[in-house]
């Protein structure tokens, strides 16, 4: 199988700490996301003003755009500790019993990609969220009993890369939701700046401005490309990182110009040069570029489909019309444009940020 792509790596704990050292820890410092952030203080100075317990808080949107940043930042805002888990983690009611019942009074619990808990424990959330408190079952059969255990209030920070799929009695019971959208590059050059200045880089206005416009619109992505191109730097002897040293080194990453990596590109040109454009089975294409089914519907895709170079359709998948111009191919007669697509597959087409990431997650 082909190395994993630079855009979709990550999960080494080095890699982990650097991040956890690059979060913004105040609202003050957190680029972007301007009605987030507006509406996100009101209700924490109107709770601290209350003395009260924020209310719960539902942050959504696609990975690597702060949702986990946001919660450590409720936290801090709110003077309180924090305690993190996920949906996936808490597979049986009695995992989120053991959690509830150990939080203290006024913690924030942050459950991340919430929408992936299962169904009791998403029951017996409902009523901790709402009256704080849950019923611990007892015993088995005829002879189980609910015992009623009362919960200190605190504030839960749920975060998706999938509202949709949340079911309405949980979305309901979060005072606020905010969705994160996808940054300009404007806002990412501010994320690099003060990253740059947090691993003490030097890079002028359009070093940054070269890194932003590959980053995917996603600050995680950008902080990713940072250190990638300040590891270039470190060993070609560069003391300040321009557009041309940023260049190299991103081009030697084989991330390009519009943010599309390896796999991206051998996605896009397998459609083109062996299917004429598709349309064509996911399956059939992943054989084709030797990934797996799951990484070219999780890790390209999304992307591609929402830069327009991809479109899916009730047949399968096709090269949109940018993109035999982003490989440099000469577009044929037929190929779709965006327009047309959306015509005969409107959902599908119009698959963003609110729901980009695949069923079988
Ligand atoms: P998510 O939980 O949505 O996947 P994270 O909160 O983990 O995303 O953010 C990923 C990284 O991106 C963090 O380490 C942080 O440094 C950076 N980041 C995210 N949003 C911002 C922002 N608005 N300003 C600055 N850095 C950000």
């Amino acid at each position: 199988m082909a190395e994993p792509s630079l855009v979709a790596a990550g999960e080494e704990p080095e890699e982990r700490a650097i991040e956890a050292a690059l979060r913004p820890k105040n609202l003050d410092d957190f680029v972007g996301q301007h009605r987030v952030r507006k509406q996100l203080s009101l209700v924490l100075q109107a709770s601290r003003m209350r003395g009260r317990t924020a209310d719960h808080v539902l942050f959504s949107g696609p990975p690597g755009l702060g949702k986990t940043t946001l919660a450590m930042i409720v936290a801090a805002e709110m003077n309180a500790p924090l305690r993190l888990s996920s949906g996936p983690a808490i597979q049986h009611a009695g995992d989120l019993a053991a959690i509830l019942s150990s939080l203290s009074e006024g913690e924030v619990l942050f459950l991340d990609e919430i929408h992936r808990m299962s169904r009791p424990a998403e029951e017996m959330l409902y009523m901790a969220m709402e009256d704080f408190r849950v019923d611990i079952v007892v015993g088995k059969g005829a002879g189980a009993t609910a015992i009623p255990l009362e919960l200190p209030p605190f504030t839960l920070v749920g975060a998706t890369t999938r509202a949709g799929l949340l079911p309405g009695p949980l979305r309901d019971r979060f005072g606020f939701t905010g969705h994160l959208e996808f940054y300009s590059v404007p806002e990412l050059e501010l994320v690099l700046r003060r990253s740059a200045g947090l691993l003490d880089l030097k890079v002028n206005s359009a070093g940054f401005a070269e890194i932003a416009g590959r980053s995917r619109g996603t600050p995680r992505i950008a902080n990713r490309l940072l250190r990638r191109v300040r590891d270039w730097a470190l060993v070609h002897g560069v003391e300040q990182i321009d557009a041309r040293t940023a260049s190299a080194a991103l081009d030697m990453y084989e991330v390009d110009k519009k943010g599309l990596d390896r796999l991206d590109r051998a996605v896009l040109d397998a459609l083109i040069t062996k299917f004429g454009g598709g349309p064509v089975g996911l399956s059939t294409l992943a054989i084709a570029v030797g990934e797996e089914t799951e990484t070219v519907e999780t890790v390209a895709e999304p992307f591609l489909v929402r830069e327009g170079l991809l479109g899916r359709t009730p047949r399968g998948r096709i090269a949109m019309a940018p993109a035999w111009t982003h490989l440099g191919y000469a577009i044929p007669s037929g190929v779709f444009a965006q327009e047309q697509l959306d015509l005969f597959e409107p959902e599908d087409a119009a698959s963003t940020a609110e729901d980009w990431a695949p069923e079988s997650q």
